[in-house]
């Protein structure tokens, strides 16, 4: 008897051990290596977006595999692709590409791979965030409530930025768009509510470019919140092709801790080029107006990340975009407009005439901000929507008469006068407690009788008197985020006072 319970467990364990599969390691190797695209085979469980290296001597060249066909890999090289031959063994790390994050990234300059491009040793970090991630779930968000104050007075009034939201910044060349975004960056110092964190993505950018970047926010002591994710012109597409992805990724980690988050993706045109340049190397098809068909879904599934969380942090994307000769209906620009909420529209000819920045009012839009505005500037704003709507009608009778009744002529001088304060040099933010007194000041007509060509200097005058004289003023309207009536009657009384004694 013993031995027969002896026999039926020998047969049970052989069962066991047998189906113990063998431990088996794929083993990759390059079939064929050309315009830094490696096609591997033998990786058959490989994963989109997985990491795949090959060991040389003392150095790990890595692999983004981006085409999975039927036993064939198409791979990008991420680093040392000049030591790349066919016939090469390549091993999979089974992880998929992901971007070292930490507190430590704060006041960097990083590339798409997380190593750092400047001059400030290495960044220490045991934790990793995937580069793609799903969004967070419409359960996990709260309505936009917070607003961006951005610093630019036509944004502050009139198309006002939520904390969550996703705004894109549009126009052609040498439009302003990229100084929008810095004096974002540059006003978000003296916040009042908390400094978020600024993610400056370079996208396919000259170096030089960035150099200066980097000196503004740098001189400005915004790198104190501020982080540079950059893939220049002169890196291999597939970095340029990370590079939102990561900065992305990292602010994911910062709202992810509660904080606030705002992320500039300089552009996504020369994103999408660099896209269109993988799909070529990859023998893929492009396809409307020579643009992968997949281009749509990649932005999208970049901007839909961005989010407000419910009683937690915020990521707010600012992507920009470049139109040739204005055309705001190209393909890359309606697939942004289309998944954005809403569009800054920066205009050549605005730009050219001195109008800056040069913001086309009227084909600017932003969908959920005005729910985040504070009631103070939703008070001073909703009658400058008045006064230039009224002066845009009025307009283009003004340039075929001279004799317009008395009424007309006032709406015409305000609209005027309402264009001059909108103007602003580039890194000069106005604070939204400053830009609600100018308005508040142009609404009670204190402006009027001045000549259109003294208000720039008027204008800095009252600014300074402010920031001299009534810093307790300001501090109010900060404080109330309203102009009830004695805050009012208080600012009426410091408007009278500067206006009485001007001299100019
Ligand atoms: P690109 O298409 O080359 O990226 P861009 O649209 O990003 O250009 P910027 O580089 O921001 O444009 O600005 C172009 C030039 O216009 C810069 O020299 C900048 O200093 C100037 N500029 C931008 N905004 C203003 C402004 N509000 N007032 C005066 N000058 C400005
Ligand atoms: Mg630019």
């Amino acid at each position: 008897m013993e031995d027969f319970q002896f026999l039926v467990e020998k047969l049970k364990r052989e069962i066991e051990i047998s189906e113990i599969k063998p431990e088996f390691k794929e083993i990759g190797k390059v079939l064929k290596f050309y315009d830094g695209v490696c096609w591997i085979d033998g990786l058959f469980s490989a994963k989109l977006n997985e990491v795949l290296y090959i060991e040389k001597n003392d150095k790990v060249i890595e692999l983004l595999a981006l085409n999975l066909e039927e036993g064939l890999i198409g791979a990008l090289a991420l680093n040392n692709q000049d030591s790349i031959k066919e016939g090469d063994i390549v091993k999979s790390s089974k992880r998929v590409i992901s971007v070292p994050v930490s507190d430590g990234l704060i006041g960097r300059v990083i590339n798409p791979l997380g190593k750092p491009l400047d001059d400030k040793g290495e960044i220490f970090s045991s934790t990793f965030y995937p580069i793609e991630k799903d969004a967070p779930s419409v359960l996990d968000r709260e309505p936009v409530k917070t607003p961006v104050h951005t610093g630019i007075k036509i944004i502050d009034a009139l198309i006002p930025i939520g904390r969550g939201q996703r705004e894109l910044i549009l126009g052609d060349r040498q439009t302003g768009k990229t100084s929008l975004a810095l004096d974002i960056i540059l006003n978000q110092k003296n916040d009042h509510l908390r400094t978020p964190i600024c993610i400056y993505v370079a996208i396919g950018q000259k170096l030089s470019k960035v150099r200066r970047i980097y000196e503004i926010l740098n001189k400005n002591q915004a790198l104190d919140y501020t982080i540079l994710v950059v893939a220049s012109a002169d890196d291999p597409a597939v970095l340029v092709y990370l590079a939102p992805y990561v900065g992305c990724a990292i602010g994911e980690y910062f709202m992810d801790k509660g904080e606030d988050v705002i992320v500039i993706y300089d552009d996504l045109t020369k994103h999408a080029w660099a896209w269109r340049e993988i799909n070529l190397l990859l023998k893929r098809p492009v396809a409307r107006e020579a643009y992968p068909g997949d281009i749509f879904y990649l932005h999208s599934r970049l901007l839909e990340r961005s989010a407000k969380i419910k009683g937690g942090g915020s990521l707010t994307a600012l992507p920009i975009c470049e139109t040739q000769l204005g055309d705001i209906s190209g393909y890359i620009p309606t697939n942004l407009i289309s998944i954005t909420d809403g569009q800054i529209y920066l205009e050549a000819d605005l730009f050219k005439a001195n109008f800056r920045p040069a913001i086309n009012i009227g084909l600017s839009v932003s969908r959920v901000g005005s729910k985040a505005q504070t009631k103070a500037m939703k008070k001073v704003s909703g009658r400058l929507k008045l006064d230039l709507a009224q002066f845009r009608e009025l307009e283009v009778f003004a340039q075929v008469t001279t004799e317009l009744p008395e009424d007309s002529r006032k709406i015409i001088k305000r609209g005027k006068i309402l264009l001059e304060i909108l103007k602003q040099k580039d890194l000069e933010p106005v604070s939204f407690e400053k830009t609600i007194v100018l308005l508040f000041a142009v609404n009670k007509g204190f402006f009027d009788n001045l000549e259109i060509e003294k208000i720039n200097i008027i204008v800095d005058k009252l600014i300074k008197y402010f920031d001299l004289n009534s810093l307790d003023t300001l501090e109010k309207i900060i404080n109330k985020m309203d102009l009830d009536e004695e805050l009012e009657n208080e600012l009426i009384s410091k408007l009278n006072y500067f206006f009485e004694n001007l001299d100019v």
